[in-house]
């Protein structure tokens, strides 16, 4: 026997005509590349949403077309995301960090017919649109007289004038809840990049889940800045959770440095942020050389690598910030876990609590989890024995667009390439990456614990550990290390700085000091590039 209950799809437009509705004069407030900044609602942002799909369908693109973006984080990249995706084209945010060869590569995989832009990325647009064969339309995200002349990028059109030309009157259609919405290549560290094809179904469940308290714990009353970006995993779904709940939105643009977000976050009365370690790091090292406080922020959400616990307990300890830790990927759209503590731990000693607020945390309604060995055998929730982390659920592919790399599911799972380890209480705990993770004497080292010991010292700004092949142990681990500025500390000062932290084997065998550490498009830190910088590197003799 079926339900009763009234069938409607879960669709992206929904949530964008539910924050105009209910939440019309919430504010969007946005620093722009010209550097000023601009606040309107979301009233005016549904109205320029329907505008956006009116102008698409004024070019005649079709149902499922693909519209790219490379734009910051703004008000204009959000109308896209609204307006592309509820008119039923498909949103192609392109990450602008990448390489120019990588973003030609995609942007025909994706087969892209329009490229919407910000203007810091006319030089890339420039450099890549000879060789973009399918994309029929350049759209630079400005107004008309910013438009820049003889650019040499052929059909440029204003946003301003492209969506202003259009009524507002726009009817979202209703389409099966299963259609794609957006898209997003993966890193592709080895080989091409792969995209995820996210569906209006799993883009709104997700959104749902992130709001809810144990997880994102969004809310009207919350002002959001997300530092993620919305080129790379729709900025984890944020801009759809701000929608669905009707929290205000604030939008860094281009500027990430420490100084211009804190300036933000005080001018707009911010509760709640989200980054990556990364950038949360420029932050801190701006207030804590300026002797600056956080008047609103309350919360902030870090992941898309290991926060480092010094950063959890910066943010605690000297500022009073709730540290969310919390772990995704691109297949996953992407949350899969977020560290919150529960009733029972109440009582814990704060060094107890702190252990668990280091973990990347408990699985969401929506995602399944499970570790397994190499022969794929479930492993035991004990908190100690670590296997390849497997998930499952609504908003985790099932392949990637247009089939690439074959069936990725095993028995139905998705193998995310992490290893971790889950406690009895559901908590996840991710080691490494299978690739990256040390092994040495039979015994494995997690990278990621070597470098949080490392960026626990007070001198150390950012920190790396690879490992190096040895003789006898296989592997061991070097942690390559940048300074903070003006601060000094010795090779054998903080190889002396892990005693007692961590058993006598996992101690990193060397200190290598950089000028940098190399990163990726998303901000990760790229091992591969590391062992490359170092392949004539040679561990001391011992
Ligand atoms: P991406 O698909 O680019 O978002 O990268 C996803 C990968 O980032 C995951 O598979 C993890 O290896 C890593 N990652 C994300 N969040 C965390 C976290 N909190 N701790 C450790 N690794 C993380």
């Amino acid at each position: 026997m079926l339900g009763l209950m009234q069938s409607q799809p879960l669709l992206i437009s929904g949530l964008i005509d539910f924050a105009e509705r209910h939440h019309g004069d919430a504010e969007i407030v946005s620093r722009r590349v010209e550097g000023d900044i601009h606040r309107y609602t979301y009233k005016d942002s549904a109205t320029r949403a329907r505008k956006v799909a009116g102008a698409l369908d004024g070019l005649k693109l079709g149902f499922g077309d693909r519209v790219a973006t490379l734009a910051w984080n703004g008000y204009r990249h959000l109308e896209l995301y609204y307006g592309v995706s509820g008119s039923g084209r498909v949103l192609h945010t392109i990450n602008p960090r990448l390489h120019p060869d990588q973003i030609t590569w995609i942007a025909n995989h994706a087969e892209d017919q329009v490229l919407c832009f910000d203007l810091s990325f006319l030089p890339l647009v420039q450099a890549v649109h000879a060789r973009c064969s399918t994309i029929k339309h350049y759209v630079a995200m400005c107004d008309e007289d910013k438009l820049p002349k003889d650019s040499g990028v052929p059909r440029l059109i204003s946003y301003e004038a492209w969506i202003g030309a259009q009524s507002d009157s726009y009817t979202w259609p209703v389409f099966d809840e299963n259609t794609a919405s957006s898209m997003c290549y993966t890193s592709g560290t080895t080989g091409n990049p792969k995209a995820a094809l996210y569906s209006h179904r799993s883009s709104t469940l997700h959104a749902y889940a992130a709001a809810l308290p144990d997880v994102m714990c969004i809310s009207a009353r919350d002002a959001i800045l997300p530092v993620v970006p919305m080129f790379h995993v729709n900025a984890w779904g944020i801009p759809y959770s701000a929608a669905l709940t009707g929290a205000k939105l604030v939008f860094p643009g281009p500027a990430m440095d420490g100084k211009s977000i804190y300036e933000l976050m005080e001018a707009e009365k911010v509760t709640y942020a989200a980054g990556v370690p990364t950038v949360w790091q420029m932050l801190l090292i701006h207030l804590s050389a300026n002797g600056l406080k956080f008047s609103t922020l309350r919360r902030t959400v870090i992941g898309g690598s290991a926060c480092p616990p010094a950063m959890i307990k910066a943010f605690n300890d000297d500022y009073g910030v709730e540290v969310l830790h919390a772990w995704g990927m691109t297949e996953m759209s992407p949350l899969g876990t977020l560290c919150t503590l529960k009733n029972k731990h109440d009582a814990l000693p704060e060094e107890e609590k702190m252990k668990i607020r280091l973990k990347q945390g408990r699985a969401i309604y929506g995602v399944d989890m499970k570790i397994v060995d190499e022969a794929g055998k479930e492993l035991p929730w004990d908190g100690k024995t670590f296997g390849d982390l497997y998930v499952k659920g609504p908003w985790i592919i099932r392949e990637y667009f247009k089939g690439e790399g074959g069936d990725p599911l095993v028995d139905g799972w998705f193998p995310t390439g992490d290893v971790g380890t889950i406690d009895a209480d559901g908590y996840l705990q991710i080691t490494d990456r299978s690739k990256d993770v040390i092994k040495s004497g039979g015994e494995w080292i997690s990278s990621i614990d070597v470098e949080n010991i490392a960026v626990a010292h007070p001198s150390v700004a950012m920190a790396a550990c690879i490992g190096i092949a040895h003789p006898k142990w296989d592997e061991r681990p070097i942690v390559a290390v940048v300074k903070k500025p003006g601060m000094e500390v010795s090779r054998d000062e903080l190889l002396k700085f892990y005693e007692g932290k961590t058993a006598k084997w996992q101690i990193p065998d060397d200190v290598v000091f950089v000028d940098a550490i190399p990163l990726g498009a998303t901000g990760k830190i790229l091992k591969t590039k590391l062992r490359e910088i170092l392949k004539d590197y040679k561990l001391p003799v011992s």
